[in-house]
């Protein structure tokens, strides 16, 4: 969505708000499932002393896939993010600052992209998922399989001996 700042560029002390939805076709992330409606956001652009600043608290309800044992598993992120936006180009190495050209901004682009860096690395069902077995491929929140645990090769020898005596 297409944000024109020209009424609140040269205006210190004024703002803008907005609200928009952001397209998940542009959003998409491996242990994302699918996005149960549209991610929401809403925030306003402030001029303070002629520096201006965006605002805005993004919200997603989605199914996510679970890193450790695969279930599907439903959560709602809810994000702040701010922005400083400036006009000069050699800023644009700063990811906390967004350089806009021209009188405005795409509100809703810069705000896909600001979720998907903050995107968390592990995606867990439960903080303490305890996954898959990696032998028989139980699922270990539901309890223990049967596998053996594997043996401490030196212990293991120790037990030959014990067996043979
Ligand atoms: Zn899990
Ligand atoms: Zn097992």
């Amino acid at each position: 969505m297409w944000l024109d700042l020209i009424n609140i560029i040269e205006m210190p002390g004024s703002r803008k708000a907005f609200e928009c939805q952001l397209d998940t076709e542009l959003m998409d992330f491996p242990s994302v499932e699918s996005f149960k409606s549209a991610p929401y956001a809403k925030g306003e652009v402030v001029n303070t002393a002629g520096l201006l600043t965006l605002k805005a608290e993004i919200e997603a309800d989605m199914v996510c896939t679970c890193d450790r044992c695969g279930k599907q598993f439903e959560s709602v992120k809810v994000q702040e993010v701010e922005l400083t936006l400036a006009d000069n180009p050699e800023d644009d190495e700063n990811p906390d600052i967004y350089v806009i050209e021209g009188n405005g901004i795409d509100v809703s682009e810069i705000l896909e992209t600001a979720f998907l860096l903050d995107m968390e690395t592990k995606f867990l069902c439960t903080e303490d998922c305890k996954g898959l077995c990696e032998h028989c491929g139980k699922d270990l929140n539901e309890g223990p399989c049967d596998c053996r645990k594997p043996v401490d090769p030196r212990l293991a020898v120790l037990g030959q001996l014990l067996d043979i005596e």
